[in-house]
């Protein structure tokens, strides 16, 4: 089993007081804190080898552009990805699956056509669906949920039919914890001549994650989810479709020729990265897949789940607490959202804040889903490799202290 406490003294944002309380970060699902290997991997790059990638000659120029696209090597090994052609950076988990939409979306989608989602999607794998159907006339379809809160496969088999054209689901949702069969997905997906894509935004960070063995025909997720910086994501791509797809945007970086009226596109990866890209960014998220690998993405996934199984029964102990998705802790990884009867969920989050607990209140951009589930709003504690069994410990102690102070006015 890893060593949580010692992997946390990596971190230096964790070694404060919120509150006069020791922090307990527990909104990992909405971002990751950063250990020392990637703030010093900024910190490399902007004191020694800042310059513009793929354009310049002398020393500079050479290390930024060799450390990107070293950057993109790992990137490509993290995931199993064939080739670097297949890894395009992107700004995140939002933007690779905008790109998608956008650009094959658009492109091969007509009236009648259906993109199958589902109801445990992020607001990120839903509007851009909803945009590209609007334009192109194509229809959004959703996949049910069982009652326990698992994607329900039988309703599945219904909705992908011979008009889907792209299948596009969280490969583990962000409010549920569950992690859904994307393999079987894609398999249906192909089966129709659909496309498969998947929003690894929760699932990359946690588990490891073969876009070969799951048989996607994309994949996207952010590296600010997995101890690396903002601003930089990973779209992952099947050459045969990156080459017949057009750039989302146009400019330097991206072409091979321009003339005055028209121009042609460079090679992948490139063709899609537009501009100075984020550099810092990517090859800091490079550290980022380092450290992690190191720990082992098995020795995370197996941590969390042993977490989870510790966590999940203190808390269903609790009188009037209710959590939402499987009960089971086996069915689910270490997000967990929920609502205590007495105490709305934004109260709830404060209280834990005064007590140095940092949890999320709100519809973890997942209205559809909530409103599903008839819920406005949830509280969600959301773990990592970096969280010990003391703090699940004190997060439980913090909640029956929260709710004592609003059922009796005593904490
Ligand atoms: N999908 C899921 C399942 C997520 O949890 C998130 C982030 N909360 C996103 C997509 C969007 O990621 P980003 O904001 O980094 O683009």
């Amino acid at each position: 089993m890893l060593n949580a406490a010692a992997l946390k003294k990596e971190f230096p944002i964790l070694d404060q007081s919120v509150n006069d309380e020791p922090l307990i970060y527990l909104d990992n699902a909405a971002t990751t804190q950063k250990p020392k290997a990637v703030l010093e991997s900024l910190t490399t790059y902007y004191q020694l080898n800042n310059a513009n990638v793929h354009r310049g000659v002398h020393t500079l120029a050479e290390r930024a552009t060799h450390d990107y696209e070293a950057a993109r090597e790992k990137v490509r090994a993290f995931i199993n990805a064939k080739e670097t052609a297949e890894t395009l950076f992107t700004r995140g988990t939002t933007t690779s699956l905008n790109w998608i939409a956008r650009s094959y979306g658009l492109a091969n989608l007509q009236p009648g056509d259906e993109i199958v989602i589902s109801y445990m999607e992020h607001h990120s794998n839903i509007v851009p669906w909803q945009e590209v159907a609007k334009q192109t006339g194509a229809s959004l379809v959703y996949i049910e949920l069982t009652h326990d809160g698992l994607l329900d496969m039988a309703d599945a088999k219904q909705k992908i039919t011979n008009k889907t054209k792209i299948v596009s689901i969280a490969h583990v949702s962000n409010v549920l914890g569950v992690t859904n069969p994307i393999k079987e997905l894609a398999e249906m997906a192909h089966a129709v001549g659909a496309v498969m894509v998947a929003d690894g935004a929760q699932a990359a960070p946690h588990m490891p994650v073969d876009v070969q063995a799951l048989d996607v025909d994309f994949y996207a997720f952010s590296g600010h989810k997995l101890c690396g910086p903002t601003g930089i994501g990973v779209l992952y791509g099947k050459r045969a479709l990156l080459e017949k797809m057009e750039p989302v945007e146009y400019g330097g970086e991206m072409i091979d020729f321009v003339y005055d009226q028209e121009s042609t596109w460079t090679e992948l990866p490139w063709k899609f990265e537009a501009g100075t890209p984020n550099i810092a960014g990517a090859i800091a998220l490079g550290a980022a897949i380092d450290f992690i690998t190191a720990i082992g993405m098995d020795e995370i996934h197996a941590y969390e789940e042993a977490l989870t199984k510790y966590v999940m029964p203190k808390l269903q102990a609790i009188d009037g607490l209710k959590i939402y998705g499987p009960q089971k802790a086996s069915d689910r990884g270490a997000v967990i959202s929920f609502n205590l009867d007495s105490v709305h969920p934004h109260d709830l989050a404060t209280a834990m804040d005064m007590q140095g607990v940092a949890v999320r209140a709100g519809h973890h951009c997942a209205q559809p889903l909530l409103r599903y589930l008839d819920v406005q709003s949830t509280a969600r504690a959301s773990f990592y490799f970096y969280n010990t069994f003391e703090e699940a410990d004190q997060f439980v102690a913090a909640v029956i202290a929260a709710k004592e102070f609003f059922e009796n006015g005593a904490i």
